[in-house]
């Protein structure tokens, strides 16, 4: 929608083609009994997040931005509660762990050079310049294949802090170094948490209603089922049957759809197919339980922010690794997200009523969901709804009395996600934020997979969530507009900084 709005913009003719009748995939938001959920944004980020949405839907013409609200996003490690959004995340660990300082400030001060340094490439890559110096490439090169686990272990032997860093930067078990810099770095920013009103369903309305405005047409319940390839060129795509020619085509669905399905590995470089096969594989699913409450949460006592539960404090990369591998079930040590942020919204539930929506992060085939979906309907419905309760038990030890207030239960398991967005495995942010997939991904990122088509979205490159697929779709706007020699190129990146 962003890369859409971005072109129709500049005066391109554009059309959106939406293969659900309502356009955000993870951005929508569903109802149900008067109640308006977010189907998975429960926050855009910090003050950053907020100004980057704001910036980018100026720069592409919108006129009314979307209202924001603010809270605070907390992650509890056992026991200890701490901010996940704080300015200084250093000095709040010295104070908690006195005796650590001088590792801290040697973590801290590896993780600002590399920051700083990937900065420096981000914006020599805006401007086609390899912009670092030779010494930098000692360091690209140190931490390139480096696992975030690996990177902790450098610093620390102490495993709370550790799994400290871990939560506040929602990192991922076998995650890249670079994505986790730049998560911690990011935490570095503000002291709160920001989300539209109306949820990231009102960037979505922000930018259909441009695009109209603009001349664009969005047809909803129009799934591309073929790109039309001539000469070894996309041309256009077929939807219900129709054909539809274009001078670019952009994808933000899943890529293994759009390769294998769309395009055809017949019309694929073959080194393309090689990497993608061999290097990249779909980050996890996730299990969402969302509750519509028959009392407003303040007055039950509820702090309408959003909460990240880790059980154990020394175990808490081992316990995130064990419910992303396969095979994996529902434990007691699993962490959960806890998100009441959604009540600061007056228009999400029904006059008096609260909503809580509770989450994590899990494998396609966690408690054997999804195939149970394929082949015992009833088995699955009744696995799904004791997974739900289950977690609702564990987060009364917040909120007790929380069963007693449950006037809706909906849930999603990865097959959910998985059959409402298309996106594979129903993983939440694309491509598995891997060493592998920082070393390879230039062979997809804003590159024309076959001539005239681009990817964008959070299959397009190394990151997911709201800042990073609208970032994403921004340059891959500019690199259509740079394949037309246009000059007047967005080049927001620099604009925001
Ligand atoms: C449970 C969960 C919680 C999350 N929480 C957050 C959060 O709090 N903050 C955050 O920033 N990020 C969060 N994320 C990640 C974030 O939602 C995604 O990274 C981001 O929204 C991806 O946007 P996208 O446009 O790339 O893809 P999607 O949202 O997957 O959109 C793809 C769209 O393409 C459509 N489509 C697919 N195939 C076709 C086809 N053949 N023809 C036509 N249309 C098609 C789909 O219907 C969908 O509308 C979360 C993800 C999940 C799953």
């Amino acid at each position: 929608m962003t890369c859409a709005c971005a072109l129709a913009n500049k005066g391109y003719e554009v059309r959106v083609f939406e293969k659900q009748p309502v356009l955000g995939g993870y951005c929508q938001n569903f109802k149900r009994k008067g109640f308006t959920f977010g189907a998975a944004i429960h926050r855009v980020g910090g003050i950053y997040g907020r100004d980057n949405v704001n910036c980018i839907l100026k720069e592409v013409g919108v006129t009314q931005l979307p209202e924001w609200y603010s809270f605070r996003e907390k992650v509890q490690v056992g026991d200890r509660v701490i901010n996940m959004c704080n300015s200084n995340v250093a000095e709040s660990l010295k104070t908690i762990f006195p005796e650590e300082s001088e590792n801290i400030q040697r973590f801290w001060d590896e993780v600002m050079k590399i920051n700083d340094l990937l900065t420096t490439i981000d914006e020599g890559a805006n401007e086609g310049i390899a912009r670092f110096e030779p010494k930098d490439l000692e360091l690209l090169k140190k931490y390139r294949t480096v696992s975030i686990d690996e990177f902790l272990s450098e610093f620390f032997v102490n495993e709370e802090i550790k799994g400290i860093l871990v939560a506040v930067s929602d990192a991922m078990p076998g995650g890249a170094v670079f994505a986790f810099v730049r998560m911690v770095a990011f935490a570095n920013c503000s002291e709160l948490t920001y989300q539209p009103v109306g949820g990231a369903s009102a960037i979505i309305k922000a930018l259909a209603d441009r695009i109209v405005e603009l001349g664009g047409e969005i047809l909803l319940n129009s799934p591309v089922e073929k790109i039309i390839m001539e000469d070894g060129q996309a041309k256009g795509v077929i939807c219900k049957g129709k054909e539809y020619y274009s001078d670019y085509i952009i994808t933000n669905c899943d890529m293994n759809t759009t390769l294998y399905n769309l395009v055809g590995e017949e019309y694929l470089n073959p080194r393309l197919v090689k990497k993608v096969r061999e290097k990249f594989t779909e980050s996890p699913s996730c299990f969402s339980v969302w509750l519509g409450l028959d009392k407003d949460v303040k007055e039950l006592g509820y702090e309408p922010g959003n909460l990240t539960y880790y059980p154990e404090k020394d175990s808490v990369l081992s316990d995130k690794a064990k419910l992303i591998a396969d095979g994996s079930v529902q434990r007691d040590n699993d962490f959960v997200l806890i998100s009441l942020s959604a009540n600061n919204d007056p228009k999400s539930s029904p006059e008096g009523k609260g909503q809580i929506m509770i989450g994590m992060m899990c494998n396609y085939d966690f408690e054997n969901l999804a195939e149970l979906r394929k082949t015992n309907m009833q088995e699955y419905r009744k696995r799904k709804t004791e997974v739900a309760h289950r977690l609702v038990k564990k987060v009364e030890k917040f909120f007790p009395g929380l069963s007693d207030h449950i006037e809706v239960m909906e849930t999603a398991s990865p097959a959910t996600f998985e059959r409402y967005t298309g996106n594979s495995k129903g993983a939440y942010g694309g491509y598995k934020c891997t060493p592998d997939l920082v070393e390879n991904y230039s062979a997809i990122d804003g590159k024309q997979l076959v001539k005239n088509l681009f990817a964008t979205g959070h299959w397009g490159g190394v990151g997911d969530g709201v800042i990073f697929t609208t970032d994403m779709a921004m340059r891959v706007a500019d690199k259509v507009l740079t394949c037309d020699m246009r000059k007047d190129l967005y080049d927001y990146n620099k604009k925001i900084s």
